[in-house]
């Protein structure tokens, strides 16, 4: 099912997000945390894309196909697009098609300081257009070939990269308009910067479905990390749960699963179009947060 209809059935759609396991590790390892999050209803469930290097090692179609046959939930599959060439991404676009994988969130990716670029694809809103371009990536095996429905990212506290928000949703809709179906945002932690960035894109002429990506905090060092690395910023009733169980694992693991919980009340009270939790592939955390919001969430 394409992923865009979804939101057109219910509201608030609920999805996870996972990353495959690494290289070493056999997929097979992870039917223990898809089993536990199959078991949580998501509409669907996106996996992370490495940003760079070679398509052969990238598991993420791989792990899509299970998640899509094994599990009966939809996938949505990740796709980067700095360090490829249209023909690698041709090649991608060949295998999901072949697999009946339909829906892909299209990025750009971050620069890897141990790769040049390529040139083919500047911004995330190139890989869409070519996306949508259809042509000469249809498998000619596939009977069943449809258009595939396209998500984008996007930055309630605007890209690190982007000058000002303004710009920033500028570009957005630069996206949208190339044919991204529906967003999902970089994690946050103060809901009303995620109302502010939204009634700013309705004010821009963006329409599309914008789900809330919420990341379960559990670790302080961890979560510090990230917030420099995408710029989101804690807001002083996060920070004071973090100085006071920053050093207490269970203490903060509560804490952590409370905020993300009350976060996501209050998105659903208010409307929201949809729900992306970051598991981080732990079943635990999963199991706690949709524990909280288990009579919020209507399935399909
Ligand atoms: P873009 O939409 O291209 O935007 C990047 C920057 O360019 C922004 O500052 C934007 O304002 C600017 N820009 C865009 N278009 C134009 C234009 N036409 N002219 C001028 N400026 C422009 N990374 C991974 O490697 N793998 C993943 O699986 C992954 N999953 C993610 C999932 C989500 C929900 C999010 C929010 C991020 C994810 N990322 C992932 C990180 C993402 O790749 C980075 O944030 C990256 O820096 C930007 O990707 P984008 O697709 O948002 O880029």
């Amino acid at each position: 099912m394409r992923i865009s209809k979804v939101f057109e059935q219910k509201k608030p759609v609920l999805s996870f997000e996972i990353f495959p396991p690494k290289k070493a590790a056999a997929l097979e390892n992870i039917d223990a945390t898809l089993s536990k999050l199959c078991e949580l209803h998501p509409d669907f469930i996106s996996v992370t894309f490495g940003a760079g290097g070679s398509t052969v090692d990238n598991r993420t179609v791989e792990l899509a196909r299970k998640i899509k046959d094994d599990y009966g939930i939809e996938p949505l599959v990740h796709l980067t697009c700095l360090n490829y060439g249209r023909s690698e991404i041709r090649g991608i676009l060949a295998q999901m098609a072949a697999a009946g994988l339909y829906n892909i969130l299209a990025l750009r990716g971050d620069a890897n300081p141990d790769l040049v670029p390529k040139d083919d694809f500047r911004y995330a809103s190139d890989l869409v257009a070519f996306i949508k371009s259809r042509g000469d990536y249809s498998p000619s095996d596939c009977s069943q070939f449809e258009d595939f429905s396209v998500s984008g990212a996007c930055y309630p506290e605007k890209h690190l990269e982007a000058p000002d928000a303004v710009s920033d949703i500028h570009n957005l809709k630069i996206k949208v308009e190339a044919g991204v179906e529906h967003l999902v945002s970089q994690l946050f932690f103060d809901n009303d910067v995620f109302y502010d960035f939204y009634e700013k894109t309705r004010i821009a002429g963006i329409t599309v479905p914008i789900e809330a990506g919420i990341m379960p905090v559990t670790n302080k060092a961890q979560i510090e990390r990230m917030v420099t690395m995408c710029g989101a910023t804690l807001p002083a009733k996060f920070r004071k749960i973090l100085d006071k169980y920053g050093d207490e694992p269970e203490a903060l693991f509560d804490a952590g699963m409370a905020y993300a919980v009350n976060q996501i009340v209050d998105l659903i009270a208010s409307g929201v179009d949809g729900i992306h939790i970051y598991t981080m592939n732990n079943v635990v955390i999963a199991d706690r947060i949709c524990e909280g919001i288990r009579n919020l969430i209507r399935t399909l």
